[in-house]
């Protein structure tokens, strides 16, 4: 289940939410920034 639209902290941009499958779950990505981070 994703969560509602996010935007970055740092650059205020859309973050993209996909599922990795090596961490087996849910993470949001800053295509901007590059943040990576877990969504739960
Ligand atoms: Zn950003």
């Amino acid at each position: 289940m994703f969560h509602e639209k996010m935007l970055c902290d740092v650059c205020k941009s859309e973050i993209s939410q996909y599922y990795d499958e090596s961490y087996k779950g849910n993470r949001g990505k800053c295509t901007i920034c590059g943040i990576d981070f877990p969504l739960e």
